[in-house]
């Protein structure tokens, strides 16, 4: 048990009330508004009593389901620094999604788009949510009324293991669980960040991740406000509009998405890029192939890093030193990671098992799931990521897929991005998916979903998949079929969604 300080609170260890930073710019919005440290601040601390006003006390969840705006970070500041508990929400979600989320993490407050605003408090009464309040994308709406002039009481002094956010998990298979992260989850893994990759007050990110998932709220605010640095503020991703900012920036976080649609611009080049320090991306797995073609054509290295929600990051390439394509690089300072096989044994270097995590940044529990919170552990502490991996002879994780993604085949393993990697350097594919379909006879089959990229005539690469795999993969491993599509499915990370292609295909 750690005794509670002000210190501990994330809110503080951020520096957010600096009086050295107050003129300095935190974010510069599209329309060029400018918002110093001390606007922050002061919004923070305005809503913070805004919220203690409305009967909100140390412990209570806050759900958030509004668009991306400075108000919105003030108000996830605010959350933080009364010691409430952040719940942010995605836009996309329906109001059945909304039903399920509202009655597990029973908010005293919501805080929703106005347009949103009748049928969210019909439903939020029927969850016993107290109040509902607005906020829009111009920092407008019922909870901006009437903000007190006073200013809130200190920030609440908090032990490590209070609870500052719950986020449920993406949510691309089984019902999404409540991920309980900490002050300290928060705090250490921005400051390990922070360090690793040289972030300070002199850094210019450019902003286009939404603030209701682990990479745009954590990792990308959190390394600007922990350094001082400033943020190009944009509501979403458009390629040309990136394009344009980045000779404004010194760093750019995204997921793969983000970079394939930046080379997919005729005109984006070294030029383009020549003030950008740091590429770094995450969320879902960099193709070799754009990461070669990035290079290319900027002659930059993107920088792959690893993580998840419940962990927040794990594991980074390097700032300095090799970034290897196709591998997530070393696991962070403070952070152990290992490789086990189903008994819990742990593998040699270069076998393929399943990740597990170790560290200050690795969340409390599953939100009101104490039997999965204990499934998930090992009894020495480790987390069970799901994922697969392996480590090399020098050190680099590489995520192989995830352990649901396993096809098993005639009761052998296959591992889909075995084959997706070979698919997707033939000349004609753009990306590919490879999944498991229900099979009389084996289980499951193995199916690749494989997108061209038009340069080969369709009928000519499927033939071309065919035998040329032929030679490359044992015949358990190889797809059974091939089906050509327009684009693969993904949520709002970038992420395929490997379920939902399932369910297209089942039949
Ligand atoms: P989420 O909790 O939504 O952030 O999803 C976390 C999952 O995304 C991880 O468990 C991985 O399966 C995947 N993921 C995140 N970053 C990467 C990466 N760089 N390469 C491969 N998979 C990744």
């Amino acid at each position: 048990m750690t005794t509670n300080s002000i210190e501990n609170n994330l809110y503080c260890r951020l520096g957010i009330d600096n009086p050295e930073r107050a003129q300095h710019t935190v974010l510069e919005t599209e329309n060029g508004k400018r918002w110093s440290y001390g606007d922050l601040s002061a919004m923070a601390k305005s809503l913070a009593q805004t919220l203690l006003n409305l009967g909100v006390q140390q412990g209570d969840r806050v759900s958030v389901q509004v668009d991306k705006s400075p108000e919105a970070l003030a108000l996830y500041l605010a959350c933080l620094r009364i010691a409430a508990v952040y719940h942010p929400l995605n836009t996309a979600y329906s109001l059945v999604e909304m039903e399920y989320f509202l009655r597990n993490a029973a908010p005293r407050l919501l805080i929703c788009s106005p347009e949103q605003e009748e049928p969210l408090t019909k439903l939020a009464q029927e969850c016993g949510v107290e109040g509902v309040l607005t906020l829009d994308i111009m920092g407008k709406g019922s909870l901006m009324n009437n903000l007190p002039s006073e200013r809130a009481n200190d920030p609440v002094a908090v032990g490590l293991s209070t609870s500052a956010a719950l986020l449920y998990s993406s949510g691309t298979t089984g019902h999404p669980k409540g991920i309980v992260l900490t002050h300290e989850n928060l705090a250490s893994n921005a400051e390990v960040l922070v360090d690793l990759w040289g972030f300070s007050a002199d850094d210019v990110l450019l902003h286009c991740l939404p603030i209701y998932h682990v990479h745009g709220l954590f990792v990308a605010c959190h390394c600007v406000l922990l350094s001082g640095a400033s943020m190009l503020w944009n509501r979403a991703f458009e390629a040309n509009s990136a394009m344009a900012q980045l000779e404004r920036s010194s760093v750019m976080m995204g997921v793969p998405t983000y970079y394939t649609r930046l080379l997919a611009l005729p005109g984006f080049n070294a030029d383009s890029s020549r003030s950008i320090r740091l590429f770094i991306s995450g969320s879902a797995p960099l193709l070799s192939n754009t990461f070669a073609e990035f290079e290319q054509r900027t002659g930059h290295r993107i920088l792959e890093r690893y993580g998840m929600t419940e962990t927040g990051m794990s594991t980074s390439n390097p700032l300095n030193g090799e970034r290897k394509a196709g591998t997530v690089g070393f696991p962070l300072p403070g952070i152990e990671v290992r490789i086990e096989d189903d008994s819990g044994a742990v593998l040699p270097t270069g076998a393929v098992g399943n990740l597990l995590v170790k560290g200050p940044n690795v969340f409390k529990e599953y939100w009101g799931m104490p039997e999965k919170t204990a499934a998930d552990f090992t009894e020495n502490g480790f987390f069970k990521t799901g994922d697969l991996a392996s480590i090399d002879t020098e050190g680099y994780v590489a995520i192989v897929g995830r352990s649901k993604d396993l096809i098993i085949t005639g009761g052998l393993n296959v591992y889909p991005k075995e084959i997706e990697v070979l698919i997707d350097r033939y000349e004609g594919v753009s990306e590919s998916a490879v999944i498991g379909l229900p099979d009389d006879d084996f289980g499951e089959r193995v199916v690749a979903l494989v997108v061209p990229d038009g340069t080969v005539d369709s009928q000519a690469l499927e033939q071309r998949l065919w035998s040329s795999l032929r030679e490359s993969l044992a015949g358990f491993k190889r797809p059974k079929q091939y089906i050509l599509l327009e684009s693969l499915p993904r949520n709002a990370m970038g992420k395929v969604q490997k379920a939902l292609l399932r369910e297209r295909f089942a039949d």
